[in-house]
């Protein structure tokens, strides 16, 4: 695993292992992220052994691929992802049957 260093002390952070938060609870701590949370996150928490300062560190990628909450199904010409509702296929730009 990655060795982190604080942030305040430049002490060891041990990490307690990652939970979930709800976003009503992280925005107590961190109000100026509520802007791009939405539900649960996962975050990875590492606890300083110095000075015992508490680090939060966002797990996955923050662009997630469902970001526009639209469905993916594979184009049956070429195979690649794209959204269920696409007219055309954005990929080999063939026309999409659509259900
Ligand atoms: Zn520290
Ligand atoms: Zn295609």
């Amino acid at each position: 695993m990655r060795q982190k260093t604080c942030s305040a002390c430049g002490g060891k952070m041990q990490s307690l292992g990652n939970m979930e938060l709800q976003k009503g609870k992280f925005s107590m701590l961190f109000g100026h992220w509520d802007q791009i949370l939405s539900g649960a996150l996962d975050v990875d928490v590492e606890c300083c052994e110095r000075c015992k300062k508490l680090e939060f560190y966002l797990l996955g990628d923050a662009e997630a691929p469902e970001a526009s909450g639209i469905q993916q199904i594979a184009c049956p010409y070429c195979g690649d992802m794209h959204d269920m509702d696409d007219a055309v296929c954005p990929h080999c730009g063939r026309r999409l049957m659509a259900l």
